[in-house]
């Protein structure tokens, strides 16, 4: 049993696959070198790598900083093209001469992929906390070899244009943000190069999962859709806007088992895509087939149902997949922070050893801890209800 509960762990990812551009840029195998033993750190007064080496180390997207489970993060990634990380063994995010960040040892092998463009090309993620109060302007980055220069580069301005603010896609209490933004999590390894464009539209994507009063996201054993909690959920629009695209016919999967394969057309099951702000969208995924209660065009309100949660597409489990991003296809493009106006923290919960156990999570329904103007991080279980400025 426990083998077919482990499913879960990468199945709830939409879009973990690269696929279905004309020229995908295949991820292959992340390889993952191991920190040397003993390697000594580069003083900081050694000189910068030559400038063609120092070309190759770039950020995509400009860290935007954002209120993830109550801290101030830079959540991003740095990439190294074209040359091996055989012997990296220190990332440090740098605001001037002050690190902000250094990442070594077992956190730069679980930060560390090779997810864009082959062998060659190597991701690293990013999460820089701030503290309150601390507002660097821009922020760069230096990667220590064993045995060769420092590599330095990937300087970008930060980004404080304040998030969008919106209402929760689903009301009441027992949520778990599963899979939601941490330096682990599984969306943000939907790196996607298409046309010479790369993007991780995932970025900030959460799977929504309820607990129940049992203190397990299903009731009994798991066997049907309809065991679990967060099964046939209302999930409402976040925001006003319009309805850009939907579908509505894909068949649901029995729960934990493998889903069928993943298409561009078929991933993300049966899904409402909604233009919440001016080439903003929010993408609400893997509903309930015939469920969805608006159309293409349609104008709708905050608050408004659109359809029911489910286990559609890439899912082996029901839940809603939700993320903000800057198109209107969900693989592709930039993804969002947000924040909700406030929400209710209950506690953390070790999901993914807890549902391997068949387990129950402990900490449900404690005394609720109020959140504001942010959204909630990996692990969080949380109570949601309607933005207060909702219509
Ligand atoms: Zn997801």
């Amino acid at each position: 049993m426990s083998r077919v509960f482990g499913l879960v762990i990468v199945s709830l990812v939409f879009g973990m696959l690269i696929f279905g551009c004309a020229s995908p840029k295949a991820p292959g195998v992340p390889p993952v070198p191991a920190p040397p033993v003993g390697a000594q750190a580069v003083p900081p007064s050694e000189p910068a790598a030559a400038s063609a080496a120092t070309g190759n180390l770039y950020v995509i997207h400009a860290p935007q900083y954002a209120v993830i489970g109550g801290k101030n993060v830079l959540f991003y990634e740095i990439y190294l093209a074209n040359r091996s990380a055989d012997g990296l063994y220190k990332v440090e995010a740098l605001d001037g001469s002050r690190v902000l960040k250094a990442i070594e040892g077992a956190e730069l092998n679980e930060s560390l992929r090779a997810p864009v463009n082959g062998v060659n090309d190597y991701a690293v993620y990013m999460w820089v906390e701030l503290k309150d109060g601390d507002r660097p302007v821009a922020i760069s980055h230096k990667l220590y070899f064993e045995g060769q220069p420092a590599l330095e580069g990937a300087k970008a301005e930060i980004n404080y244009a304040a998030p969008i603010v919106i209402s929760p896609p689903l009301y009441g209490n027992g949520w778990l943000a599963a899979e939601a933004p941490s330096n682990f999590n599984h969306h943000r390894k939907a790196i996607i190069t298409c046309a010479g464009s790369t993007g991780v539209s995932q970025r900030y994507a959460i799977d929504w999962i309820k607990y129940g009063e049992n203190g397990k996201i299903y009731k009994t054993d798991a066997a049907t859709n309809e065991d679990f909690y967060c099964y046939g959920q209302e999930i409402h629009a976040v925001a006003d806007g319009e309805i850009v695209d939907t579908k509505d016919e894909i068949p649901e999967n029995v729960p934990w088992t493998p889903s069928p394969p993943f298409t561009v057309t078929h991933g993300g099951g049966n899904f409402v895509m909604q233009e919440i702000a001016n080439g903003t969208y929010a993408f609400y995924a893997h509903m309930i087939p015939g469920s969805l209660r608006v159309k293409i065009g349609d104008k709708v309100k905050t608050g408004d149902v659109l359809g029911l949660l489910g286990n559609s597409g890439n899912s082996d489990a029901p839940h809603l997949h939700f993320h903000v991003a800057t198109s209107m296809d969900a693989l592709f493009g930039k993804g969002l922070p947000y924040a909700f106006e406030s929400y209710e923290w209950e506690g953390n919960s070790d999901w993914v050893a807890q549902i391997a156990k068949n387990a129950s999570w402990d900490g449900a329904f404690g005394t609720p801890k109020t959140m504001s103007m942010g959204m909630p991080a990996f692990d969080n279980v949380v109570t949601l209800a309607p933005a207060q400025n909702s219509t």
